[in-house]
């Protein structure tokens, strides 16, 4: 009787040991899932342009992956496993390959089946306008300086800002030491980008450039002087001021020829619309 007694107890002995095993694995596992989650919440990823507010995104992507097929220049990737609540979600890491807008619709937005990435803030922006041109030409013949689509196009890149672009160490910068640049674009990473002014897209890793100075980053930036310009800091040396228009694409980071770049793009913040 006793033998059985002791057979019992190191049976329940050890189901007891594996099951305190398997809730310290499981709390270990959660306490680590959370801390990486709200570590991803307030870090922030550089997201698609239109999307929410973190929280927001967070709850209404579905992780489809609908943004990443349609881009045409393969900007947005999903996060991986690891990267806890954020698992699936799409982002863009502009060191690789920034959002050129190359693809004239913000089409990753328009594409969203749950508006986690919402076409509607470019909607609205476009047919702002658009709108006093149609005020103004009723019968539609506008002026041949005048492009509408581009007009519309071009509001549309200015509506949502996902980042802003910011130069950590100016030192670093070839224009802050008075440098010029010859060679290829980008810093030995591979990406596509359609040039301002430019129909076509170009490799940057194959995009031969040669610049008494180096302004690369004002050069091919799609917003223009409204988002970057190049100033003179004395005699000699430079440095790009990135201004209010500035909208996060991240072209900027994506040419730059330092390595490490120069300038990088942070997520901003934005207001969540639920509560
Ligand atoms: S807006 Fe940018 S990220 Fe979205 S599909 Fe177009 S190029 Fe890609
Ligand atoms: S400075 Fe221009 S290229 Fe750089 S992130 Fe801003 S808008 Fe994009
Ligand atoms: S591209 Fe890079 S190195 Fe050249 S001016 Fe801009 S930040 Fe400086």
């Amino acid at each position: 009787m006793a033998k059985t007694n002791s057979k019992i107890d190191r049976r329940q002995f050890l189901k007891a040991g594996v099951s305190a095993v398997v809730s310290l694995a499981v709390v270990g596992s959660a306490a680590y899932y959370f801390k990486d989650k709200s570590s991803l919440i307030e870090q922030g990823y550089l997201r698609p342009p239109g999307s929410r507010a973190e929280k927001d995104f967070l709850f209404s992507c579905i992780k489809c992956g609908l943004c990443v097929q349609i881009c045409p220049v393969r900007a947005i990737k999903l996060a991986d496993w690891d990267d806890g609540l954020s698992y699936g979600t799409p982002f863009i890491d502009p060191n690789v390959q920034a959002c050129d807008f190359s693809c004239d619709a913000i089409q990753c937005a328009e594409t969203c089946p749950t508006a986690a990435i919402d076409f509607q803030i470019f909607k609205e922006a476009g047919n702002k306008a658009v709108a006093p041109l149609f005020e103004k030409y009723p019968d539609g013949r506008f002026p041949k300086d005048i492009n509408p689509f581009e007009v519309q196009i071009t509001a549309m890149k200015r509506a949502d800002k996902i980042g802003e672009a910011e130069i950590p160490n100016p030192e670093q910068c070839l224009a802050y030491n008075g440098h010029g640049y010859k060679g290829t674009l980008g810093h030995g990473n591979k990406g596509k980008l359609r040039p301002p002014g430019q129909t076509e897209r170009v490799r940057i890793e194959e995009t031969q450039v040669n610049r008494e100075i180096c302004d690369l980053c004002v050069i091919y930036c799609p917003l223009g002087e409204e988002a970057i310009e190049l100033n003179k800091i004395e005699e000699g040396k430079f440095l790009p001021k990135v201004k209010d228009g500035c909208v996060g694409c991240g072209v900027c980071q994506m040419v730059c020829p330092t390595n490490p770049v120069s300038i990088i793009v942070k997520p901003v913040d934005k207001e969540p619309r639920f509560s």
